[in-house]
């Protein structure tokens, strides 16, 4: 008996299979189904690609937000300020940028957790004066706005990877 393949990921596959066990592909439905079948898949396939996209501009704007911080500690530093006041923004700054390195290999976990810095810090700059979370305001409301978009992009991502695992 000839071995055979599935044509969609062509995963060995016998002969009385419905449909193939890796990649759930229709081998015994009409070739319309076959077709909405490859249909959906180039879609699922350009999803996860956009959660990708979205991820990376997560990771640059994490880069930017910690760059900033550790902007405003050097210069603290320089102009010779006291050491609590610079130590505030090199430590929010390495957790930004440490955050933004991890969250593409973990994006549920680290693009929450730097969306729940963010808005605690812009909580303490608004607690602090108004006036400090005015400042560069739009900036704050699109970096804002990235991550939330990169969070729930990639909770779609998690949710068709779950239901298709040979898109993994
Ligand atoms: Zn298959």
């Amino acid at each position: 008996m000839e071995d055979l393949f599935c044509p969609n990921c062509k995963e060995s596959i016998s002969r009385i299979e419905f449909e193939c066990s890796n990649c759930k592909f229709p081998l015994s439905g009409s070739e319309k189904e076959k077709a909405i079948f490859i249909g959906r898949q180039i879609s699922n396939r350009s999803k996860i690609d956009d959660a990708k996209t979205s991820q990376n501009k997560v990771r640059i704007i994490l880069y930017i937000i910690g760059g900033f911080q550790l902007l405003n500690a050097l210069i603290g530093i320089l102009n010779g300020f006291d050491a609590s006041s610079y130590l505030f923004y090199l430590i929010l700054g390495s957790i930004f940028i440490v955050f933004g390195y991890l969250s593409p290999k973990k994006p549920l976990v680290f693009i929450s957790l730097a969306l729940i810095l963010l808005l605690g810090y812009y909580a303490f700059l608004y607690s602090i004066s108004p006036r400090y979370l005015t400042q560069g305001l739009i900036w704050k409301i699109v970096s804002v706005s990235f991550l939330a978009y990169g969070l729930v992009k990639s909770l779609e991502e998690r949710q068709l990877k779950k239901q298709n695992k040979f898109l993994n």
